[in-house]
This record gives C-alpha cells, structure tokens and sequence, in this order.
C-alpha cells in the first residue's frame, strides 16, 4: 500500500466522500475541473496503474465510468465527453493512485475541439493540417 496514507484519493474513499460507487470503484468530482462535472473515477484499492488491475476490478472501474457518464447524462448538458487515463509520471500522472478522467464537453467551450486527447502532444495534434 505505498503512498496510500498521504494519497488524498484513499482519504475521499476512507471518509465515503464520493458521489457513485460500486464494489471496485468509486467516483467523485475532480477537486480543479477543466469543465463543469469533470469526475474521477477510480479503484478502491490504492494501486499507480490502471494496469495492476485484476479483472473484476478493471471491468468495475469502466462500469462505474459509463455509468457516471449515464447518470451525468441526465442532470447536465453535454455535447461530447472525454475520457482520460494518465498512467504514469511521463504521461503526466500527478497523483498516484490510479483514476480516469471523465469530462462533460460542450460545442464552443474551446475555439477548436478537433484532435481531443491527441493535444497531449500539441505538435503532433493537428494532423489534418498536414499533407
Ligand atoms: P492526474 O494528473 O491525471 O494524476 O490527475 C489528478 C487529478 O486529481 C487532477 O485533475 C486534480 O485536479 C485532481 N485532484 C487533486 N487532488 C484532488 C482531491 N483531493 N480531490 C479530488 N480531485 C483532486
Ligand atoms: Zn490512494
């Protein structure tokens, strides 16, 4: 269980201060959201990676991102969603316990939506710019 006392992910679960949860995972809204309803959801157990997931846990970590996607569905206007796993410090992880991004999009809340996730890597992101 390293880092799992300091990790404020275990402090939320610990205190049951979520919004969905099942089994093998909980959700809660992102303490910083890029947009309205930006959710994390992640594992009960404190693990880095998504990656060190046994299967049930796998399975109900997605099961609880569609149906946080479901549920959010109906209370908030959306026109798209994003869904983001940074797993590990070179694809930007900032807290170590594993989480996926679920973000609530709507048409104009950036000049130009095209490439999504692919702005990761902002000089590669614009392929269609290319020949
Ligand atoms: P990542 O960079 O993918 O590890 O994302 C970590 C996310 O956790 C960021 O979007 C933060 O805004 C969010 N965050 C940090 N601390 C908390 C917290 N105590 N409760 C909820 N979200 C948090
Ligand atoms: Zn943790």
């Amino acid at each position: 269980m390293n880092g799992a006392e300091a990790c404020p992910f275990c402090q939320r679960i610990a205190q049951d201060d979520v919004t969905h949860q099942s089994e093998h995972a909980v959700a809660f809204p992102d303490a910083y959201p890029i947009a309205p309803g930006h959710t994390l959801i992640c594992p009960r157990p404190h693990v880095e990676s998504v990656f060190e997931l046994h299967d049930a846990q796998w399975t109900g970590l997605w099961l609880l991102v569609r149906a946080v996607q479901r549920t959010s569905s109906s209370t908030q206007a959306a026109d798209g969603w994003n869904i983001g796993v940074n797993s590990g410090g070179a694809a930007g992880q900032t807290v170590e316990h594993a989480h996926v991004h679920l973000i609530p999009r709507t048409i104009g809340d950036v000049p130009d939506p095209r490439g999504g996730v692919r702005w990761i890597v902002p000089d590669r992101a614009d392929y269609w710019t290319r020949p």
